[in-house]
């Protein structure tokens, strides 16, 4: 695909320049996913893996809430019929990017979905934790629960979130880092990157995780995690 999947830092400044020049907006993370992030950034949870499958479910929602919204409104499959997931990787340099082409996210849906605690299962999370801390007890609650889209977190040093709603003519681009309170959004301009359909995320895997980009742990994985998807998953390497 394209030659440019190693990351750019962003300055922690109010706005901040990629490099293609475009503006990104910094965002605050409501304070409940700033916990929630810290928790799993310095978890010693072992069973890391389980990123790989709140990824893939939630492109497989994705694409079922599109293929659901899509028997009322058939224009909402103007860019293409496909409805599928794509999972490439780049072994040598700790990259994982899942493409889906399901319903995507407008800029405010990124906001709304990725900055604050959306998922019931998230809530439900921080609410177990906080009893078993008052309880004195460390359980295994990542594992219990499912943190969700924050379980990139586990394994990434950074992710990037490319998305395009068929409610909106721009692609966003939400990028944010572990250890850090703010994420960006800024419009993609990339010629390269844009997508008819649906998001893209970008996984950089930290030093110590970087094995997950190796094709057989992620057949592995979606093997043992993943396999009753409903729509076909696609999966290919980056040639060395
Ligand atoms: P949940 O899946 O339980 O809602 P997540 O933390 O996994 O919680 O995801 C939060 C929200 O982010 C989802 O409900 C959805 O609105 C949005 N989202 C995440 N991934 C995608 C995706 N691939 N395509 C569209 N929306 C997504
Ligand atoms: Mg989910």
């Amino acid at each position: 695909m394209d030659g440019a999947l190693i990351g750019r830092r962003y300055e922690s400044s109010a706005a901040a320049v990629d490099s293609t020049d475009q503006l990104a907006e910094k965002h605050e993370y409501q304070a409940e996913v700033n916990r929630l992030m810290d928790l799993i950034v310095h978890s010693l949870y072992s069973n890391k893996e389980v990123f790989l499958r709140e990824l893939v479910s939630n492109a497989s929602d994705a694409l079922d809430k599109l293929r659901y919204l899509s028997v009322t409104d058939p224009e909402l499959l103007k860019d293409g019929p496909q409805l599928d997931i794509r999972i490439q990787s780049d072994k040598d340099n700790g990259v994982i990017t899942i493409t889906d082409s399901g319903i995507g996210m407008t800029k405010q849906e990124l906001i709304d979905s990725l900055g604050t605690i959306a998922s019931s299962g998230t809530a439900k999370f921080l609410k177990a934790l906080k009893e078993s801390q008052e309880a004195g007890m460390d359980n295994n609650l990542i594992g219990q629960f499912g943190v969700g889209f924050y379980s990139t977190f586990l394994v990434s040093e950074k992710v990037v979130v490319s998305t395009k709603s068929p409610k909106s003519d721009k692609q966003y681009v939400w990028e944010g880092q572990a250890d850090s309170g703010s994420y960006t959004i800024r419009e993609e301009k990339d010629p390269e990157k844009l997508i008819p359909r649906g998001t893209r995320l970008t996984l950089y895997l930290k030093h110590d995780d970087k094995g997950f980009a190796h094709p057989e742990r992620i057949q592995k994985l979606l093997k043992n995690y993943s396999q009753f998807v409903s729509f076909p998953i696609y999966t290919w390497q980056e040639k060395g």
